[in-house]
């Protein structure tokens, strides 16, 4: 089989089918040719930050790393090797970490290593692992093979709200006159509407590299560009209340932030027309300022990058398929994840099924419960109008049940820390017992830090 780029997603990828038994011809374009973000020749260069996410059984990227651990992940693995000390983060020395994972490829008897750029999807058993900088000739293929509407190369993204962090006694669910009732809505006093711009004026814009420059579509200003206009700019774009009356008042607000369903469970919002390139630290205080979402949990935060990737709903089954042709298999920032973790997560199981097909077996999804599993049925299953990439979220997997309060009879409210533990023991134990009985890998119960 082969797998094409040698990043975080492809490096696991070849790993893992290799691990399997399986000879893998693994293509990676640099250093004959370079992308803009990366300086090496190196398998799994970190482009950016040197961190893979929080780790311990709060924290969803713990859940996703805890599962990789038990099967055995080259990128979680290299990356435990390498640590340094973050806190509660599974941060690396970059170097270190990368030159770990390009030894165990190279190493490796059944991968060889292509040095080049590949312009065309090949024959055979493909796992396409290119990343969000994708060559353009073999952008144009994937795109040929998906259909050129179903490939993006700019993100232009809104932050995604969790449902349950959202105030619906402030907030509440109308659409625009007499339209069904499909948005939240946040409305503002004008009081309130000017503490939230002068934040927003204030808030450090991020400043791109210069390859990353976009030319704004009035259609995705990012909201700090449409205030830059004038202070009524947003009140009378994104955050018009035109058409939508206060429950509470029975008139329209001073302005209004509406908030749209992304996932079929209702337990992600993002904020409409509010796609932003702010650092992420201003971003979540711009946002606890809109009334209703003073405590809102930002499950990904908006971002404007260069970014090349798949409208997964459209084109990916769960096992990470191509719809359109299922001996090729996408994985990483491609296949519509966001995050390091994220990529090399796809890649192992896009590995794995892609040796399951050459080895002759049905390629799997992991459980709901599981954090894989919940990212892969989510790539399959998101609202494909507007998709963006996503990164791994609490949101992703099953609530627990509701437990009823024994005085009251009603239905009691687990906070975070009392659920996600429950959460993240039902995730792993899920996911092990999947990888050893339906995946026959041999899997080994990795430490949990609290
Ligand atoms: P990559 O790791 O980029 O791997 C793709 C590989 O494919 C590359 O090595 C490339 O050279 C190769 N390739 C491309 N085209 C071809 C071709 N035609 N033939 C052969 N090889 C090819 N995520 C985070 O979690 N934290 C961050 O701080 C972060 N910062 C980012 C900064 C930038 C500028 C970008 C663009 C993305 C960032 N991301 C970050 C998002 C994403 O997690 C990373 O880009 C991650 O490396 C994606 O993994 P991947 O395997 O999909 O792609």
């Amino acid at each position: 089989m082969t797998v094409i780029g040698g990043g975080l997603a492809g490096s696991e990828a070849a790993l893992a089918a290799a691990r399997l038994g399986v000879r893998v011809r693994l293509h990676e374009m640099r250093p004959v040719k370079m992308t803009p973000a990366h300086r090496s020749g190196n398998f799994a260069e970190l482009v950016c930050s040197n961190s893979l996410g929080g780790e311990g059984e709060l924290q969803s990227k713990g859940l996703l790393q805890a599962e990789l651990r038990s099967v055995g992940g080259a990128i979680v693995g290299a990356a435990d090797a390498s640590k340094l000390p973050a806190g509660n983060a599974l941060a690396v020395e970059r170097d270190e970490f990368s030159a770990r994972v390009t030894a165990a490829v190279r190493e490796h008897p059944l991968i060889e290593v292509v040095e080049g750029e590949v312009e065309a999807v090949p024959d055979g058993i493909v796992v396409i692992a290119s990343g969000p900088l994708t060559s353009d000739a073999l952008a144009a293929d994937v795109a040929r093979l998906t259909g050129s509407e179903r490939l993006s190369f700019y993100d232009a993204a809104a932050p995604v709200i969790a449902f349950d962090s959202i105030d619906m006694d402030v907030a509440w669910r109308a659409g625009r006159y007499e339209q069904s009732a499909d948005y939240i809505n946040c409305p503002f006093t004008k009081d309130e509407y000017l503490a939230f711009f002068g934040a927003l004026e204030q808030a450090r814009s991020h400043t791109p590299h210069d390859w990353e420059k976009l030319e704004f579509f009035e259609g995705c200003m990012p909201i700090e560009e449409i205030a830059r206009r004038g202070i009524d700019t947003p009140r009378f774009g994104p955050m018009s209340p035109k058409g939508l009356d206060d429950p509470k008042t029975g008139r329209w607000p001073y302005a209004v932030a509406q908030l749209r369903q992304e996932d079929r469970e209702g337990r992600m919002w993002s904020l409409v027309g509010f796609q932003t390139g702010l650092k992420w630290g201003d971003q979540k205080a711009v946002v606890n300022l809109i009334p209703g979402l003073e405590s809102a949990e930002i499950v990904r935060y908006g971002v404007m990058h260069r970014n090349t990737y798949l409208n997964a709903p459209l084109v990916l089954e769960s096992t990470l398929q191509l719809k359109a042709d299922p001996t090729k298999l996408v994985a990483g920032v491609l296949a519509g994840t966001e995050g390091y973790l994220e990529s090399a997560a796809t890649g192992w199981l896009a590995g794995t099924n892609a040796a399951r097909l050459a080895l002759g077996l049905q390629p799997l999804t992991p459980p709901a419960e599981s954090m894989l599993g919940g990212l892969t049925r989510y790539l399959a299953s998101a609202n494909p109008k507007g998709f963006q990439p996503m990164n791994v979220n609490w949101a992703l997997v099953p609530e627990l049940p509701a437990e009823i309060n024994e005085k009251t009879g009603k239905p009691r409210k687990l906070g975070k820390r009392e659920k996600r533990p429950v959460m993240f023991r039902r995730g792993l134990n899920a996911f092990m017992t999947w990888a050893q009985a339906e995946a026959g890998l041999t899997v080994t119960p990795p430490p949990v830090r609290a």
